[in-house]
């Protein structure tokens, strides 16, 4: 494989992706602000880079996976940031979930160097991220993506273009936005099953497959009945992404009331220490009053 690949963040989705890309024959740099977590990666053939910068030199492709706009400022524009060590040619992949206002400026930053930009984030979780079957969602010029098809194709099952730079993002949001509500209406309604004297796996069966049911009813019931919170989707990212989605709808002149209900329930579960907990603990305060 000729692409020599950087990845910017080796969290829960950033891990999986970067092994991915390995097994797939890239040669493939690796940056995390705690370097501890890229070993196994490092064992697998990956090279450990000291910084962003040090990761995004020599690379044709960088790629970043980091928690918010906070994390991905820092990583591309902070003390050795990626974006002014990028080789000239290089393509740029924002695929964190972050605000398209971010994007925005991160996309101009990169024009004023002249490298290429594309905003990518991502749906699917752990296991998709694990198993190579994400679906990215693509903002930016086509030829730059087709120029880094077959390495999204490797961490991928769908490779989707929605228009010019921040369509992923915003996509992307409303994605979120629309499994947000529905995991603190879950959160609320199985709260509710459990003090109402119902049979709870009877209610649950039932909903499964009644018009409530989803994918997210599904995986986030389970994960909420058997109260294993081991770490899909960190709670605390899905407050930040209601908090941009709000801020976003904002922009549309809509005010999201839907998401300021739910956020409310996000944050008051990282103001009680669920935040480094999968976001199915959105539940816990609700059983602990
Ligand atoms: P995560 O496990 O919380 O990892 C966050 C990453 O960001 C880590 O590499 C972390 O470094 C880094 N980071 C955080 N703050 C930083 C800072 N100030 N400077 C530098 N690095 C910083 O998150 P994730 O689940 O991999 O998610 C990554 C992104 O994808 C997020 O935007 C998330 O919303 C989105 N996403 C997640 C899922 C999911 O199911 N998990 C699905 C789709 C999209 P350290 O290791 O040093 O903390």
């Amino acid at each position: 494989m000729a692409e020599k690949v950087a990845i910017l963040g080796l969290g829960t989705m950033g891990s999986g992706m970067a092994a991915n890309l390995l097994k797939a024959g890239f040669t493939l740099t690796v940056y995390n602000r705690t370097s501890a977590k890229a070993q196994p990666l490092v064992n697998a053939g990956a090279r450990l880079a000291s910084s962003p910068a040090d990761a995004a030199k020599g690379a044709s492709i960088v790629l970043a996976m980091l928690a918010d706009d906070a994390a991905s400022r820092n990583v591309w524009l902070g003390a050795d940031g990626a974006l002014a060590a990028a080789d000239l040619g290089a393509i740029l992949i924002e695929s964190s979930t972050v605000s398209p206002a971010w994007i925005a400026e991160l996309a101009a930053a990169a024009a004023q160097r002249g490298l290429q930009f594309l905003d990518a984030p991502v749906t699917g979780s752990r296991m998709q991220a694990e198993s190579g079957q994400l679906s990215f969602l693509v903002g930016g010029n086509e030829a730059a993506l087709a120029a880094v098809v077959p390495v999204l194709q490797a961490m991928s099952k769908e490779v989707l273009h929605l228009g010019p730079v921040g369509s992923g993002a915003k996509l992307k949001l409303i994605n979120n936005f629309l499994c947000g509500v529905q995991i603190a209406s879950l959160a609320e309604g199985l709260a509710w099953i459990e003090r109402s004297g119902l049979d709870r796996e009877q209610a649950l069966e039932f909903l499964k497959s009644a018009a409530p049911g989803s994918p997210v009813f599904a995986s986030l019931s389970a994960r909420m009945v058997s109260q294993i919170y081991a770490v899909n989707f960190h709670l605390k990212l899905m407050a930040k992404d209601l908090l941009y989605a709000q801020n976003e709808a904002a922009r549309c002149d809509l005010e999201l009331t839907t998401a300021q209900a739910a956020r409310k329930l996000f944050d008051d579960a990282v103001t009680k220490g669920f935040g480094e907990e999968d976001m199915a603990s959105v539940i816990q305060p609700l059983r602990n009053k």
